[in-house]
C-alpha cells in the first residue's frame, strides 16, 4: 500500500498517508473525519442532537438491562402513542370520504355539490398509495441456492414466507412490504453483501428477515402514510399568497387577517404534530433496529455481527472507486476495485472508521441507533457462535449466483456515478 510521512499542522506528530483513504493524525485526532459539519449548528440541529443523545444513552441503558428473552418490540408508550396518532390521521381521511357522501345527498343545492367535490378531490389526494411490486425480482430458478438459504433462515426466525428477493447496486439492505397485499420483499445490495464473510451475510440477512418477523415495515408503511399526509395539509394550511399580491384591495387583505393568522396556527400545529411524531417514530424505530439486531447476531454469531456492523460503514469506500472506475477505468468492476480495496484496506483506516463509531452522535431524526450502542448490545445478548451455520459449500453457491449479477450492476453503478457528477 502506497503511504508517505507527513507533519501534523496540529501536534507536530509525524502520520503516515495511505493513498485513497483519508488523510488523518492518529495522535490528535486532526481531520479525524473528513467530512465535519461546521462548528456553527441551527437550532433544529442543536435540538434534534441534544435530545436524540439523551434518549438515545436511555434507551441504551434500559435496553441493557432488559431481559431479552422477554423483550419484544412492541405495545410501548411510544409505540402506542403513534399508533393513536396515525389512526386520527386515518380518521381525518375517513371523515372526507364520508362528508363527500353525505354532502352529495344535499343535491340539487350547488354549495354542497362543491363542497363534495373539494372533499373528493381531498380523498383522491391524500389517499394511501401502495408500493409497486419490484420488476426485478429474483426467481427461485436463477437463484436456487440464495432462495433455499433465505427461506430456511427465515424458517428459523419464525417469520411468515418472502415474497420477492430483490438483488441491487446499494450500499445496502432492507426489509419491505408492497402492494395492497403486503407482499414481503427482501433486498440485498450487493456491493454490501460481496464483502461479506458468510456468518456475517448471515447476520445481514437475519436482521432485515428480523424486520419482517417483528412486524416492522407494516408500522414504516403506517408511519410514511401518516408523514406524507400530514405533510400535504400543512403545505394545504399554510396561508401563503393571501398577504401578498399588489392586485389585491387593502381593505379585503385587513379584513382576511384574522383568517391568515387561524390559518397559520392550524398550520404550525400540523407541523408540530409532524415533529413530534417525526422524532417518535425514529425512536421507536431505534428499538427496532436493536431487536432485529440481536435476532440477527443470534444467528451469525455476535462476534461476525460486530464485523458486519462496521462494514456498513464502507459505503464511502464505494463512492471512491466508482469515482476511480469512471476516471480511470482498469478493466475492473466495481465490486472487484472495492473488494480489493477492503482487503488492503490499512490498520489505520480501520481505526479511523471504529473511532468515528464511537464518537457518532445520536439525533431524535435518526432511524438507527449509533453503530457503538449497536455493537455492545449484541455483545451482551447475542451468542458467540450463531445459531443458523450456512456451511462454505452453500455460501460458495449463493456468492456464484450472485457474481451473475455483477455486470450488470457495475453499469448501473457507473451510470449512477456519471449522473451524479453530470
Ligand atoms: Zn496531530
Ligand atoms: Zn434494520
Amino acid at each position: 500500500m502506497n503511504s508517505r510521512e507527513k507533519i501534523c499542522l496540529q501536534c507536530g506528530t509525524t502520520y503516515k498517508v495511505y493513498h485513497g483513504f483519508t488523510e488523518w493524525c492518529e495522535f490528535c485526532d486532526w481531520n479525524l473525519n473528513s467530512n465535519d459539519e461546521p462548528e456553527q449548528l441551527d437550532m433544529y440541529e442543536k435540538i434534534v442532537r441534544k435530545i436524540g443523545d439523551k434518549y438515545s444513552k436511555k434507551l441504551f441503558a434500559t435496553l441493557m438491562e432488559t431481559d431479552i428473552e422477554k423483550y419484544k418490540h412492541r405495545n410501548t408508550l411510544v409505540a402506542t402513542t403513534t399508533v393513536v396518532m396515525s389512526l386520527l390521521v386515518v380518521l381525518v381521511w375517513l371523515s372526507l370520504v364520508v362528508s363527500s357522501v353525505l354532502l352529495l345527498l344535499l343535491f340539487p343545492n350547488i354549495f354542497a355539490i362543491l363542497g363534495s367535490v373539494m372533499c373528493l378531490l381531498l380523498v383522491i389526494y391524500l389517499r394511501p398509495r401502495f408500493s409497486k411490486k419490484p420488476k426485478d425480482g429474483i426467481t427461485k430458478q436463477e437463484m436456487p441456492a440464495l432462495w433455499e438459504f433465505v427461506e430456511s433462515l427465515n424458517e428459523k426466525l419464525g417469520g411468515k414466507p418472502i415474497d420477492y428477493l430483490v438483488v441491487n447496486a446499494d450500499f445496502n439492505a432492507s426489509m419491505g412490504y408492497v402492494g395492497i397485499q403486503r407482499k414481503k420483499v427482501l433486498t440485498l445490495g450487493y456491493p454490501l453483501v460481496s464483502l461479506l464473510s458468510k456468518q456475517e451475510f448471515v447476520d445481514l440477512v437475519g436482521h432485515e428477515l428480523a424486520h419482517n418477523v417483528n412486524q416492522d415495515p407494516a408500522r414504516g408503511f403506517l408511519h410514511y402514510y401518516v408523514f406524507t399526509n400530514v405533510w400535504a395539509w400543512y403545505y394545504f394550511l399554510s396561508p401563503k399568497g393571501i398577504m401578498q399580491g399588489s392586485d389585491v384591495n387593502y381593505i379585503f387583505k385587513i379584513a382576511s387577517i384574522p383568517f391568515y393568522v387561524l390559518m397559520w396556527c392550524v398550520s404550525k400545529i400540523a407541523l408540530g404534530f409532524l415533529f413530534v411524531y417525526y422524532w417518535m417514530i425514529h425512536y421507536d424505530s431505534q428499538k427496532a433496529e436493536y431487536y432485529a439486531d440481536y435476532l440477527g447476531a443470534s444467528m451469525g454469531g455476535s462476534e461476525d455481527s460486530e464485523k458486519s456492523l462496521y462494514k456498513l460503514s464502507y459505503g464511502l469506500f464505494l463512492q471512491y472507486v466508482q469515482q476511480q472506475a469512471v476516471v480511470a477505468p482498469n478493466g475492473k468492476t466495481i465490486i472487484q476495485r472495492l473488494k480489493e480495496m477492503i482487503e488492503t484496506i490499512p490498520e489505520k483506516e480501520i481505526l479511523r472508521l471504529q473511532k468515528l463509531a464511537t464518537r457518532e452522535s445520536s439525533r431524535v431524526d435518526s432511524s438507527h441507533p449509533p453503530t457503538t450502542y449497536r455493537i455492545e448490545f449484541v455483545k451482551k445478548f447475542a451468542p458467540k457462535v450463531g445459531l443458523f451455520q450456512l456451511t462454505q459449500e452453500h455460501f460458495h453457491k449463493i456468492c456464484e449466483e450472485l457474481a451473475q449479477q455483477e455486470e450488470k450492476i457495475n453499469i448501473k453503478l457507473i451510470d449512477e456515478y456519471k449522473w451524479y457528477i453530470s
